[in-house]
């Protein structure tokens, strides 16, 4: 488990290192059979310690010290309705955060996992912490690996930590691509 521990907190490193979550924002589990590790509440993904992450049982009753994430209900019911799931990041990547934040659909592109549909999936704003986010956002996911929050941010999920840190970084990377080509096209050739 101290491996496992250790794991999450290098990928909440990398995570913050990379600009995808800033200050106190994001979160990051990993399930490890009926036990969940999270990232704590009130505090930033970077430089944790070993103390600082939080195991639950899959009822999210708290089996150490310290308070997990106030999303933790979320990650609990992605991993209740998706075995397939072992880790979980939440971002507030920009790129994609503005794309949540705003009336254009990202496109799924070509370079991570299958495509299934045109464009990721997204839910409607819901109260960050609620009840109503964690319902929402296990349903919305589906059987998908990327889950856009309106007004809000990005879930990506896979069978590793690993995997689900690249994919967080992949959807920022494509986010930016289509914002520039969205910019790009606003502009007037100049001939
Ligand atoms: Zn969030």
């Amino acid at each position: 488990m101290k491996k496992n521990i250790a794991e999450i907190i290098d990928v909440s490193n990398e995570v913050y290192e990379k600009g995808l979550v800033s200050g106190k924002a994001g979160n990051i589990s990993a399930r490890f059979g009926e036990v969940v590790a999270i990232t704590p509440t009130l505090k930033s993904l970077y430089n944790l310690s070993q103390e600082d992450i939080v195991l639950v049982d899959m009822d999210a009753n708290v089996l150490t010290k310290g308070k997990p994430s106030s999303e933790v209900n979320m990650h609990l019911e992605i991993y209740k309705r998706r075995p397939d799931v072992q880790a979980i990041v939440h971002t507030h990547s920009p790129y994609a955060t503005g794309f949540a934040f705003s009336n254009k659909k990202l496109k799924r592109l070509e370079g991570f996992g299958a495509i299934k549909s045109p464009y990721l999936s997204d839910i409607e704003y819901e109260k960050p912490g609620s009840d109503e986010l964690a319902k929402s956002a296990g349903e919305g996911l589906g059987d998908e690996d990327v889950l856009i929050l309106k007004n809000h941010g990005v879930i990506c999920v896979s069978d590793s930590l690993k995997e689900a840190m690249l994919l967080a970084v992949f959807v920022e990377e494509t986010a930016k691509t289509q914002f520039i080509t969205h910019m790009l096209n606003s502009v007037e050739d100049g001939d």
